[in-house]
């Protein structure tokens, strides 16, 4: 295999991968105490490039802000130390995992003196939910378990101690034979994905639930609301969509940094449309994939090429 991936950068320095651990007691184990980010390099026409760095790296930031963590690095540093590391492991097409928790020093719920540790690695990873997802749609079911509202851990910062609901939601699914969850929000309607965000065409037009949904503010779902609107279609970005409208749509699709954009073909054994890819999502999905791999030359500003 062309692509050698040996090397985790860690707290400013470059490490072999088997190398990159911490120590048990550390604060963000025992208390979900960590904030990170999921970010894409295309192998674009014009050669490698992160798709939107800046937009992650600035919610990377940001998702410190409700637990006072201070990222002991620059972001130009990050930026720096993500694409070295990316050259030196000659990744083309790869997934990239920044993350930042709290460290050992002590285990009291306040983190008192732990520091912030902060680490960058990136794989190879092709569809999240497989390559017949990207093109047939998936079948999914509204999870039993409600995401935890905004007034409960602030739902807009990427934490690890988060993903507890999300594996909840996912893993029940799969146990009944569904490739993936939707999650209601604390009011009963349609927040998103366990890591997705969730869109729905109903008479050309589209809607997604609004920030207040107590949903993750989706860089795919900004990109997506975006090139809807290039092409003309209305898009509600601050949609309340209640579950029973699920089984009405003529269309729904998920979107996310890993799932790119996934076709929704059944909602707990309702068929949604003719139960393929529908044409909205389907010219969604191409305008996506001609955008992140450069076939165009719209939003150039969304790349960093290595
Ligand atoms: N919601 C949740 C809960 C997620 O984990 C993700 C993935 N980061 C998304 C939505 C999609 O966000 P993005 O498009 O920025 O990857």
């Amino acid at each position: 295999d062309e692509m050698d991936v040996d090397t985790i950068w860690m707290n400013g320095e470059f490490l072999d991968w088997d190398d990159a651990n911490i120590h048990v007691l550390s604060h963000g184990l025992h208390y979900g105490t960590g904030i990170f980010e999921g970010v894409r390099c295309y192998d674009t026409e014009n050669g490698p490039a992160i798709f939107r760095w800046d937009e992650h790296l600035q919610r990377f930031y940001d998702s410190t802000k409700p637990y006072d963590m201070e990222i002991p690095y620059e972001p130009s540093e990050l930026t720096e130390a993500t694409l070295e590391l990316l050259r030196r492991q000659n990744l083309e097409s790869c997934y990239i995992r920044p993350i930042a928790y709290y460290g050992y020093d002590s285990l009291g719920v306040s983190p008192g003196d732990c520091p912030t540790d902060v680490a960058i690695a990136a794989w190879p990873w092709g569809a999240y939910l497989g390559e017949d997802a990207l093109e047939n749609g998936i079948e999914v079911m509204v999870s039993s378990w409600r995401k935890h509202a905004s007034s409960q851990i602030p739902t807009n910062a990427k934490t690890t101690g988060l993903y507890v609901n999300s594996l909840l939601a996912g893993e029940e699914a799969r146990r009944n034979g569904y490739a993936e969850a939707i999650v209601l929000n604390k009011e009963g309607n349609v927040a998103e994905g366990p890591g997705e965000n969730i869109f729905l065409v109903r008479d050309e037009t589209i809607y997604t639930p609004g920030l207040s949904q107590s949903i993750l503010d989706g860089i795919t779902r900004d990109t997506v609301i975006k090139l809807a609107r290039e092409r003309g279609y209305e898009v509600d970005d601050s949609a309340v969509i209640s579950r029973g409208e699920l089984h009405t749509a003529d269309e729904l699709f998920f979107t996310g940094s890993a799932a790119e954009v996934t076709p929704i073909r059944q909602v707990d054994n309702v068929q949604i449309g003719d139960g393929s890819r529908g044409p909205v999502t389907e010219e969604l999905q191409s305008a996506f994939f001609d955008l992140v791999e450069r076939r165009t030359d719209d939003h150039e500003e969304w790349f960093d090429y290595i």
